[in-house]
């Protein structure tokens, strides 16, 4: 109501912006001019002077069934008021257990053991330890090596940089990166595949990188692969058809455990419930997070095949702790229960099946901003997009920068990063969003230089 709404545009006015350290900001210019949200329902934020912006990218990929959806409020203060908090270190309670098979449930066939962490960062770290406890029990404790991919992004702990391939992000701590890690070659080329529809049928070949850098280190030294099948935070790069079938064959060929990042293709942002089911390639292990529970509060977790846990559990002492890892609110009771409900909406509504629908249709209208001033690549699959804008010389970022702002003031929440404009809204957008989503866009392309 009306005065609710003035109180919160005085109390934005009069905010001190100071102490928040904002992350992965650039903080003097965003506290110079701030963009502050107040509420969020379905595909839309308000922002604290009361305007509408559609939320093209879900948050921050995550908000995958839409804002503020009921179901999850009311399981999140049940649970709150019910039993706020429970330790699951040598104790638990049934939420967890419960959140752990509905998880599985929607995970490739034999995945199904689901370690709990709060974060996509803490579900990286997590499945780069589990791998490489999993070789230590079964006696290979020499395989201490880790591959990543150059432009991959597994979040910011200190095993997730070090398998990332973001300069950015490991540049300010690159001698205290991890050692012991490769890197493969990123799979975008515009040169090769600009403006492919989904899949580009070039790249495949790429995935043959992987076995020169194994044959340089020897591959019985290599505990695992780590890559994200459909590349969110880099820009949105898409896997070269059949490239991850190989990447598969090349793991299991030589006893390495391949790791999907499926922390934003997870939960239908591609179609199914995960980007391995799509695509028909399950890896050993499997991160999650942001949509396990709608993003409504943090929570992360890693699915592992069952032979994995099994060799871990059954090779530990007879009453001692198996695995020493965990956090103090993994699968947390108000975490869990959102989860449950998350997940009771994603199949109540077929949410999924409703992503795969409209893919088409977001393709197309992603497709259609080919021509426009200085787009020089268009790439996209499932409800992910990404447009790559030509870099303004000596000043890279800059444009799309500009073209985020101006989508910004005229409704439109996107992602930028560097020059690529990235898109990956809630899956119950309908065609009037992606319309209003796309031609927002496009007059923003065409009003920056
Ligand atoms: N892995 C991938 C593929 C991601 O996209 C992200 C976040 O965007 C992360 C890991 C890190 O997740 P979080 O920010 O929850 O730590």
């Amino acid at each position: 109501n009306n005065v609710t709404d003035a109180k919160h545009l005085q109390q934005a006015q009069e905010l001190d912006l100071s102490n928040f350290w904002m992350p992965f900001t650039a903080n003097k210019q965003f506290k110079a001019a701030p963009r502050l949200f107040k509420k969020a329902k379905g595909m839309y934020y308000t922002t604290v002077d009361d305007r509408q912006v559609i939320d093209a990218v879900a948050g921050l990929w995550c908000v995958n069934a839409g804002h503020c959806r009921e179901e999850i409020a009311h399981a999140i203060a049940n649970q709150a008021s019910e039993m706020d908090y429970a330790p699951t270190f040598q104790m638990g309670h049934p939420l967890a257990f419960e959140a752990a098979s509905r998880v599985a449930e929607v995970m490739p066939a034999g995945m199904d053991r689901i370690f709990f962490a709060n974060s996509g960062s803490e579900a990286v770290d997590s499945a780069l330890k589990i791998a490489l406890a999993y070789h230590r029990a079964r006696g290979e404790g020499q395989r201490t090596r880790l591959i990543g991919r150059e432009r991959g992004y597994h979040g910011v702990g200190f095993g997730g940089i070090s398998v990332g391939g973001i300069v950015a992000n490991r540049k300010a701590f690159s001698a205290n990166l991890i050692p012991g890690v490769d890197h493969m070659p990123a799979t975008l080329s515009i040169e090769h595949a600009a403006f492919s529809r989904g899949q580009p049928a070039w790249g495949a070949h790429l995935a043959d990188e992987l076995e020169r850098i194994l044959n340089l280190h020897d591959p019985s030294t290599v505990a695992a692969v780590i890559v994200e099948p459909v590349a969110g935070s880099a820009g949105v790069l898409i896997p070269p058809q059949g490239y991850l079938q190989r990447l598969r064959e090349i793991c299991t060929k030589h006893g390495i455990l391949l790791i999907f990042d499926e922390v934003i293709t997870g939960f239908g942002r591609l179609g199914k419930a995960t980007a391995s089911e799509y695509f028909g390639v399950t890896p050993d292990l499997l991160t999650m997070a942001k949509a396990i529970n709608n993003a409504a509060i943090p929570m992360g977790a890693v699915a592992a095949k069952r032979e994995i846990y099994d060799t871990i559990v059954n090779n530990g002492p007879a009453n001692g702790i198996e695995l020493f890892h965990g956090y103090t609110y993994s699968a947390h009771p108000v975490a869990a229960a959102a989860c449950l409900a998350a997940q009771d909406i994603y199949e109540r509504e077929a949410l999924f099946e409703r992503a795969a629908q409209m893919a088409p249709k977001f393709e197309a209208a992603i497709h259609d901003l080919k021509g426009e001033p200085y787009v020089k690549d268009i790439r996209n699959l499932g409800l992910v997009g990404g447009v790559e804008l030509e870099s303004r010389e000596g000043q890279p970022g800059t444009r799309a920068y500009d073209a985020f702002l101006h989508c910004f003031k005229n409704g439109v929440m996107v992602r930028f990063t560097g020059d690529i404009l990235a898109f990956s809204p809630p899956l119950i957008l309908d065609e009037s969003h992606i319309d209003q989503i796309f031609s927002t866009v496009r007059a923003a392309l065409r009003a920056v230089h």
